[in-house]
């Protein structure tokens, strides 16, 4: 009997910003890896455009990116999903038509919810791929189903603050992702739009059963569809589809410093910070008399560039991984970004965090008392403050430590996508999911 032409090529629909572009380019070739073709749907902007054997397509920007900041996350996101799902569509039918239906599996960021309907047009799997940790996706599910009545009473309240939430130990009603995000009532509809679906086939998350064993098991009893924490990609493949051009200076400069003596601060992508801040940082910086190397992508006024020339570097970025890899680096200043986190984890470098908006205070909540190997700035950044922080980081003992578990974790993480490791195991699983 004839063996039925194999269904291979994969459909990535990631939303466009680093932090997923880059996790989402990861899973690509590491399914390129296990013999799958690629193909990218993305808009015009914002986009990357080579990586040896991905095919890209582009369908026009109903909505670009740049307005996230202007209309807020909520409005943001919920306005794109209605607006592109019929281009989508279409993008969709034509790739049908050009590939003799050889569509095995469409994988689309969770924010980009619009690509269900087109997997349902055409009777195509869908699995989501959650970049954010696992944690961040029961939060998310745990949200949407709550009463939103009373979230919204009990937000009110201060002494609700650091209450542990329901279901969600050991995060408390602060640590939540909700600040930044617009009108909480629309939050929480936004939440039901994306955790309540129930349609696709799986969900991958870029997490390792190490750092989160107990939130994927909530997410296999509570989903009832297949899990697989595979990550963190980055240790598996080598693509860095950076948006932005890095530069490469930062390590001629950080060759020239002792062991874990310099401090590298980076806020992500998108973190914006207010004049007074950056000048406490500054002052904080040079006052502990570290050596630091400081990404910021906005101009910064004279006077901060004269305090920072004495005992820092600033690039408007970095190769970060090279950065974190670095001997020289002893501490990571973040946001908390997933990405930077994982990152941060894998090269055993213990961080101060500082969270923002987004997930980025849950992921700070477990850095600090979950796994123990970085600590937290909170309340408003002064000088005085900043320079005690990163004497406990690079000097004090209490960095010594968390540093030595945070290199416990980095050899956790290396094991886990080693043969017969946990996530090199669910990796298995989703090619086993995606060649039925
Ligand atoms: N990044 C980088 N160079 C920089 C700053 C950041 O390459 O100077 C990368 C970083 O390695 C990470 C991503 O940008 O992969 C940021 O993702 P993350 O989830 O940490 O934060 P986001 O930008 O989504 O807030």
């Amino acid at each position: 009997m004839e063996k039925r032409a194999e269904k291979r090529r994969i459909v990535l629909v990631p939303f466009p910003a680093q932090g997923h572009v880059t996790p989402f380019m990861q899973l690509g070739q590491a399914l390129i890896q296990k013999g799958f073709s690629i193909t990218v749907v993305q808009g015009e902007l914002n986009r990357v455009t080579h990586i040896p054997g991905f095919l890209f397509v582009t369908i026009q920007e109903s909505l670009p990116v740049s307005q996230l900041k202007t209309l807020g996350p909520v409005e943001f996101l919920t306005k794109l999903n209605k607006t592109i799902e019929a281009s989508f569509k279409d993008c969709i039918s034509q790739l049908l038509q050009q590939h003799d239906n050889d569509v095995a599996c469409i994988i689309y960021d969770e924010l980009m919810y619009f690509s269900e309907a087109a997997a349902k047009e055409f009777k195509l799997p869908s699995v989501i791929f959650s970049t954010v940790s696992a944690t961040s996706r029961v939060c998310g599910c745990v949200l949407s189903k709550l009463n939103a009545e009373k979230f919204l009473i009990d937000m009110e309240d201060p002494e609700v603050q650091d209450k542990v939430v329901d279901d969600l130990h050991p995060l408390t009603y602060k640590d939540l992702p909700t600040s930044g995000m617009g009108p909480l009532d629309r939050y929480l509809e936004l939440c039901r739009e994306i955790f309540n679906r129930g349609t696709a086939s799986g969900i991958i998350i870029n997490t390792a059963s190490c750092l989160e064993s107990s939130s994927l098991s909530w997410l296999q009893q509570e989903l009832g569809i297949p899990v697989y924490p595979l990550g963190p990609l980055h240790i598996t493949v080598s693509t860095n589809p950076s948006l932005l051009e890095e530069d490469m200076s930062c390590i001629e400069w950080l060759n020239k410093h002792n062991p874990r003596s310099v401090i590298y601060i980076s806020f992500g992508s998108k973190a914006h910070m207010e004049a007074k801040e950056v000048m406490e940082m500054a002052w904080g910086l040079r006052d502990s008399n570290q050596p630091f190397l400081w990404v910021v992508s906005e101009s910064l006024p004279e006077e901060v560039s004269k305090i920072v020339s004495e005992k820092g570097y600033i690039v408007k970025w970095a190769p970060q991984n090279q950065v974190l890899a670095h001997p020289a680096v002893g501490g990571f200043w973040s946001h908390c970004g997933w990405n930077s986190t994982l990152e941060s984890i894998v090269e055993g470098v213990p961080m101060i965090c500082r969270p923002f908006g987004d997930e980025q205070k849950l992921n700070a909540k477990y850095i600090e008392s979950v796994w123990r190997i970085g600590i937290r700035l909170e309340g408003e950044v002064e000088r005085g403050q900043v320079k005690r922080m990163v004497k406990r980081l690079i000097m004090d003992d209490e960095g010594a430590e968390m540093r030595d578990r945070s290199i416990g974790f980095k050899e956790k993480l290396k094991a886990s996508v080693r043969v017969g490791g946990s996530s090199y195991n669910a990796l298995d699983e989703l090619v086993k999911f995606l060649e039925t």
